[in-house]
């Protein structure tokens, strides 16, 4: 089993930025997006359980979930909201470990916004926080996404604090500042868990 690095930050904290930079070293990432998507493309068993429970109108003409629909069909009804997470939650981990263990680079880099907020850091050896001012976060995240102020604040608020993120981390990534303060900070990390790994594994 690798040694795997949780990756996590608030909405529009850098994590993108970074993960992005840790594949440049030739790291393997595993992204709790990409696995939230993937659980679900055409032929898979959760596909099929959300068509036999929701109808085929769930899915678009070409066969792909139709992600508007679902999340109108759960948005007022608890009892589908629940049945649908209990369906994904299971199948989402499952994936996110298989891909863990597949992996095979010297470490492996576990990329979720979540990480704390729901338990995941117990499948990770460390955690590594991307931090940046809640400013700064609302400001980039507000100019990504187009989003107004406070759609982005209500997804702040449900996340964890600045503080209860900080808490668990291992180590910090200072994104305050520009982009090229990234790439010095992710070397230096890289040069540890390449050591941390080996420790590891011997
Ligand atoms: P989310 O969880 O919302 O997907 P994230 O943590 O992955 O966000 P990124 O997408 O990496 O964050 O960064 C958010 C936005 O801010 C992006 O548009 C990115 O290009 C920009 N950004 C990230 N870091 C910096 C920086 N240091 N200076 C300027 N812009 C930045």
């Amino acid at each position: 089993k690798p040694f795997v690095v949780g990756l996590t930050g608030g909405i529009g904290s850098g994590k993108s930025a970074v993960s992005d930079l840790f594949a440049q070293q030739g790291i393997d990432i595993v992204d709790a997006d990409v696995v939230a998507r993937q659980v679900v493309e055409p032929g898979t068993p959760a596909l099929q359980a959300i068509i036999d429970h929701f109808g085929e109108a769930i899915v678009t003409d070409s066969g792909t979930l139709n992600r508007p629909a679902l999340r109108k069909r759960v948005f007022d009804n608890d009892l589908d909201k629940q049945w649908l997470n209990a369906l994904l939650h299971p199948a989402i981990r499952a994936e996110m470990q298989t891909q863990l263990e597949v992996a095979t680079s010297p470490y492996v880099v576990f990329s979720v916004p979540l990480l704390i907020e729901n338990g995941l850091d117990s499948m990770a050896d460390t955690v590594l926080v991307v931090d940046c001012s809640e400013e700064t976060q609302l400001a980039r995240a507000t100019r990504r996404d187009g989003s107004n102020i406070e759609t982005i604040k209500s997804i702040m608020a449900s996340q964890a604090s600045r503080q209860q993120r900080l808490e668990k981390a291992q180590y910090v990534i200072d994104n305050n500042g520009e982009l090229s303060a990234l790439p010095p900070q992710v070397k230096s990390l890289h040069q540890q868990y390449m050591q941390q790994s080996a420790q590891k594994s011997a």
